[in-house]
């Protein structure tokens, strides 16, 4: 196979337009290519209007290969080298018991559908719901504001990442090929195949219900047990500090040595029956901030050079920058055409978070802008700290907004006053309901002046994104783990057999890098042991 990066063709190209470029590059006649496949696809604005997408190609010319590369002297087009991605070579230790994961999110269902793949039975437990019953409980918090504590969206089947926008990008190194292999497990379980190569992947909550479910389907064929409504309420460790059994929704014992500690960063009561038990853990920095809306015809206008185009996808962005006071503030998760969503957990306390659906199809744009806040900004130094600033911050959004979402034009933020609805010159985009209210209450003013310095700024890159008329909405403050548990090289805690693992063990920050955790623990656990 050969690899041709660089090959740019207008957005509007048909398909025969590719092929002949591809046959050109290659200086050899249509016909003595077998076949051709898309690696990457992304998109070239910087002459926008006038849009490129830009392919690196994987072409086969059988027989020809050699003689192709040898005529080709040009550094875009060399032999297809693919990173494939294996499993290691088993351990020769026998388990006693079947290995328990903990958590349903990506990092735990991977873990899962990992050892369940190569014979070791793995139980993996949820204390949230099956995700159609999930679906059913989320609708009544977005409708009717009732929220359930154990499956809502943050718990239940699929974690975190169910009910989100479905982005697929990662910074992680990956000279494994796991990433690669997270996306074609996603592939054959039910997203769409372009994934596979575009810049951005993303497949949106609508599919992602049906690819957790499959996924859940797979671990059971392959011997593995999905058990929801399960929540794991103790741990048991032997006089050695090793693994021993974890107790289920208070009174089932399950006998194990091997517990994947895959509980994401929501799961409060999980991490302080952790610490109450000295497992080695330490606060962590996070960002805190509120989501900005805007219309997504501006957004496509900043990057494309025009408003709509059927061709191209809702455009995304990314922002960074700094407050005068020196605190770091940036777009995160943001949502091309998707939904602020009320992704709250707990009783009287209110946490927003983005979502959207495959067509990316809704007005508006939504991003979290968030400010870098470190253990120093947190009352104390439990290591729980953070946690408790999160809540605080939960508990007064509540306030504000009386139980629903409190929402705030830019420029009544910065003038410091509660909006009216009716100024408002494009709705809301939400699932859950909304109430005007002055935001500028839940910071401090070091977070408040570094988000407004920010947003300014960001109005530099991105022509109104700071318009007084841009609509904000809060709180977001469960941007990443606020706390790590830490694990050594074998990714074990001091106690053994115990393998703190994903987002809220604090070693991810998104779906794609929870994954790809969840498939190192198994590859872990895969070298001790041969099989269950
Ligand atoms: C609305 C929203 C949108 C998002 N959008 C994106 C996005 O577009 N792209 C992206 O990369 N990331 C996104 N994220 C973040 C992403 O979802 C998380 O980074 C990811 O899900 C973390 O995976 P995880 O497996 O570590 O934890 P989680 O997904 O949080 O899963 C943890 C699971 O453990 C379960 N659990 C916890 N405690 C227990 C217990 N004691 N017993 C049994 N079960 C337990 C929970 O119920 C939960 O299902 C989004 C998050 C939200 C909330």
């Amino acid at each position: 196979m050969i690899e041709l990066k660089q090959v740019k063709l207008p957005i509007d190209h048909s398909e025969e337009e590719l092929f002949a470029k591809i046959a050109k590059l290659l200086k050899v006649k249509e016909s003595q290519i077998k076949d051709f496949y898309i690696d990457k696809k992304s998109i070239d604005a910087r002459k926008k209007p006038e849009l490129y997408f830009v392919y690196t190609i994987l072409a086969d010319v059988s027989n020809d290969e050699p003689a192709v590369l040898k005529r080709c002297k040009d550094n875009n087009i060399c032999r297809y080298e693919p990173v494939i991605y294996h499993f290691p070579k088993k351990g020769s230790l026998k388990m006693k018991n079947r290995p328990v994961i903990i958590g349903s999110g990506p990092a735990g269902m991977f873990c899962a559908y990992l050892l369940a793949d190569n014979g070791y039975q793995p139980i993996l437990l949820e204390r949230g719901m099956d995700v159609d019953r999930r679906t059913e409980e989320i609708d009544k918090l977005w409708d009717q504001g009732t929220l359930n504590l154990k499956t809502n969206v943050q718990f239940g089947e699929g974690g975190a990442g169910t009910f989100s926008d479905g982005k697929l990008n990662t910074l992680v190194k990956d000279k494994f090929g796991r990433s690669k292999y997270v996306l074609g497990i996603y592939v054959n379980e039910g997203a769409p195949e372009k994934i596979l190569y575009e810049a951005k992947p993303h497949i949106g909550t609508d599919i992602l219900v049906d690819v957790v479910k499959n996924m859940r389907n797979h671990i059971i064929e392959m011997g593995g047990e999905v058990r929801f409504e399960s929540q794991v309420t103790d741990l048991i460790f032997d006089a050695g500090k090793a693994m021993k059994g974890v107790v289920v929704n208070g009174s089932e014992t399950i006998d194990t040595q091997t517990v994947v500690l895959a509980i994401g960063h929501s799961a409060r009561d999980t991490l302080e029956l952790l610490s109450g038990k000295n497992i080695p853990m330490e606060a962590k920095s996070f960002a805190v901030g509120l989501r900005v809306e805007h219309p997504q015809t501006m957004i496509n206008q900043a990057n494309y050079g025009m408003e709509k185009n059927p061709l191209l996808d809702a455009a995304p962005y990314k922002l960074v920058g700094k407050g005068k006071n020196g605190r770091g503030v940036y777009s995160f998760c943001n949502c091309p055409g998707g939904y602020v969503v009320d992704a709250s957990s707990e009783e009287g306390r209110l946490a927003i978070n983005g979502m959207s659906y495959s067509d990316r199809g809704s007005e508006n744009a939504n991003s979290a802008i968030i400010v870098a806040i470190t253990p120093e900004d947190f009352d104390g130094n439990h290591p729980l700290a953070g946690i408790e600033f999160q809540r605080k911050l939960e508990e007064k959004a509540y306030a504000l907004g009386n139980g629903k979402i409190p929402v705030q034009l830019f420029g009544d933020f910065v003038k410091n006053k509660i909006s009216k609805e009716e100024e408002f010159q494009y709705q809301p985009c939400i699932k859950g309901s909304y109430k005007t209210a002055n935001l500028r209450e839940l910071f401090t003013k070091e977070i408040n002046d570094a988000f407004i310095d920010g947003m300014y700024d960001f109005g530099k890159t991105i022509h109104g994104f700071d318009s007084e008329f841009s609509l904000l909405s809060g709180v977001e403050c469960r941007t990443s783990s606020p706390v790590r548990i830490l694990r050594d090289d074998t990714m074990q805690s001091t106690m053994s057999g115990l393998y703190p693992c994903g987002e809220g063990a604090g070693y991810a920050g998104g779906i794609m890098s929870a994954a790809m955790d969840g498939i190192k623990v198994a590859e872990m656990i895969a070298t001790q042991y041969d099989s269950y």
